[in-house]
């Protein structure tokens, strides 16, 4: 246990099912054979829960996405019981590229306007979705209108072996933030490697967001965090602090550790660990009904 300093609020988990945590764990096995740490157990939905109290880690928006076609919705089911035991823990809608339209407006408000999701979570490459696709114009323009956020996984691409590269994606972002600039986007992993496109896009959008996810690690082992620090440090209240809890190797604590030990002010340290984070919580309702968020800095500060 290692109640953090700095890490409030974890905006990337996939607190799962535990079959589908159990076959992520065999799909990073096989994605990282070097790695002893997933020889051990795969998480459990209270171990997940457990190690994020255990970092002093006190709200976190959750994704659990749907692989095959026909699933979204019993996924979505799973995502909203599971949350609602959970204070803190803020589920995102799954959408396929399957559903059908109506399947889609119905779950959107079913999920984002009855159960107070936080917004949907797509996952370009797992999932086989592009930016460009037409629905996904539908999806962002109601997400526009309510105030929801969209999640997008960007960067890695060689990784997952996608076609859909850093460059292309980051086109048809443009494309949708400009058609919509009242919408607010956070995009995951900062289109690794190309962050460069990230922050550009960050000078342009006033409502898009980073998050850290998947980052510090391998900038490390590229060499190039001190690269981008000073970018991390100047937009800290537009960046967000990700573990990938679930569906990493790595521990939360070890993310938390390794975050904390970044050589940027206490200032940024707190904005990324959590204050922009509880910030956007904030300023787009994202509460559900009756959660009060009982742990969240500003109320521990009120109750004090
Ligand atoms: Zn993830």
């Amino acid at each position: 246990m290692h109640i953090s300093r700095y890490v409030t609020f974890d905006a990337h988990v996939h607190v799962m099912s535990r079959s589908r945590l159990e076959s992520g764990w065999r799909w990073l096995q096989q994605q990282c054979h070097d790695d002893v740490r997933t020889t051990g157990k795969p998480p459990t939905p209270k171990s997940l829960m457990a190690d994020l109290a255990g970092s002093g880690i006190q709200g976190c928006f959750n994704f659990f996405f749907a692989i095959f076609p026909r699933t979204s919705r019993v996924v979505n089911e799973w995502n909203d019981r599971f949350c609602s035991g959970n204070a803190g823990v803020l589920p995102f809608l799954t959408l396929h590229p399957h559903d059908t339209s109506g399947e889609r407006s119905e779950m959107l408000n079913e999920f984002i306007l009855n159960r107070h999701f936080a917004g949907v979570k797509i996952h370009s490459f797992i999932q086989d979705i592009r930016l460009d696709a037409e629905w996904m114009h539908d999806v962002c323009a109601f997400l526009a209108k309510n105030r929801r956020i969209l999640y997008l996984h960007t960067g890695f691409s060689a990784t997952y072996r996608n076609r859909y590269h850093e460059e292309e994606m980051a086109r048809d972002l443009a494309t949708l933030l400009s058609a919509f600039p009242g919408l607010t986007v956070v995009a995951a992993h900062m289109f690794y490697p190309r962050l460069d496109l990230a922050f550009r896009l960050l000078n342009t959008f006033p409502n898009l967001y980073l998050d850290t996810t998947g980052l510090i690690s391998t900038l490390e082992k590229g060499g190039d965090v001190g690269r981008w620090l000073p970018s991390w440090e100047e937009h800290a209240e537009r960046i967000m602090f990700g573990s990938d809890a679930g569906l990493n190797p790595a521990s939360i604590l070890e993310e938390v550790r390794l975050f904390e030990e970044l050589a940027m002010s206490e200032q940024a340290l707190r904005r990324i660990g959590g204050e922009t984070a509880w910030r956007l919580v904030e300023i787009l309702g994202l509460s559900r009904d009756g959660m009060k968020l009982p742990l969240s800095p500003a109320n521990i500060a009120k109750s004090a």
